[in-house]
């Protein structure tokens, strides 16, 4: 018999976090850092002790990146894409997307708020515009 392993690390603890639609990140017990992405090791002090919290889920947008993506078979527009760097408010700075917001409009210090989209173990965090979340 081949039994894979069991997926125990910080990713898939990530994941099973997510699952209730809220974003969840790390926190080091011995320093306060917190800490995205999963890490098993607190990448401010080394420390093993890190605690899984809550997070508030609001940021703004540090940086934004334009991507143009080739047409697909059938389109005859090419897709534009914005990659944008969000702070969170509890510190760590993420990788993002605004799938609602067109690039263009996508400001610069835009306040934003996380919401959790995909599929049960790809769950993946995304933003929206605070206004539009309350
Ligand atoms: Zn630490």
């Amino acid at each position: 018999m081949n039994h894979p392993l069991p997926e125990t690390g910080p990713d898939r603890q990530f994941q099973s976090h997510v699952a209730d639609g809220h974003l969840w990140i790390q926190h080091c017990s011995d320093c306060g850092g917190a800490i995205f992405h999963p890490r098993v090791l607190c990448p401010h002090c080394g420390s093993l002790a890190l605690e899984w919290r809550r997070a508030s889920g609001r940021g703004t947008v540090y940086s934004r990146a334009d991507l143009i993506q080739k047409p697909k078979p059938g389109e005859t527009e090419p897709r534009h894409h914005a990659l944008v760097l969000v702070d969170l408010d509890e510190g760590p700075r993420m990788m993002s997307r605004l799938p609602d917001v067109a690039p263009e409009e996508i400001r610069i210090g835009m306040r934003v708020q996380a919401r959790i989209a995909g599929d049960p173990g790809e769950y993946a965090v995304v933003f929206d515009p605070e206004e539009a979340a309350e």
